[in-house]
């Protein structure tokens, strides 16, 4: 289904799991950021970070998110990595924006891969 980058909708898993109404197994909790693991781990380490601002994708987030918001963002991606121990073995970051790119959760997501060799960039 098309992601909406009009209107953020409140009802996305996410922002569930952000108001506290669905569990999720949290790696790491900041003002900002919220990580916890994949529901559908697609490699022995995958774990998603989020802004707990209300940003659909990286586009508006890079766009519209405060210095701030955008710096404990990514200093966390960093940290949590080192965190999980998969700094020095290796690890790929994803982040998907829109249909083409298979984004299923309108809420702004990197997701960290790790714990096997990752393979080719693409599968196809
Ligand atoms: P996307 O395809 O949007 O980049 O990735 C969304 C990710 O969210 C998928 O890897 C999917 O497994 C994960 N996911 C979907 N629903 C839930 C959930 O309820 N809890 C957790 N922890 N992950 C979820």
């Amino acid at each position: 289904m098309a992601i909406d980058f009009e209107t953020y909708d409140e009802d996305n898993i996410f922002a569930k799991i952000l108001r506290g109404e669905l569990p999720n197994t949290t790696v790491f909790e900041d003002d900002h950021v919220l990580a916890f693991h994949d529901i559908v781990p697609a490699a022995p380490v995958h774990v998603l970070v989020i802004p707990k601002g209300r940003y659909i994708a990286q586009d508006d987030f890079h766009r519209d998110a405060s210095d701030a918001e955008i710096i404990a963002f990514w200093r966390a991606v960093g940290h949590i990595c080192r965190e999980l121990g998969v700094t020095d073995e290796g690890h790929r970051l994803i982040a998907n924006q829109g249909t083409k790119s298979g984004q299923v959760v309108p809420h702004f997501h990197v997701h960290i891969l790790a714990g096997k060799n990752l393979g080719p960039l693409l599968a196809s």
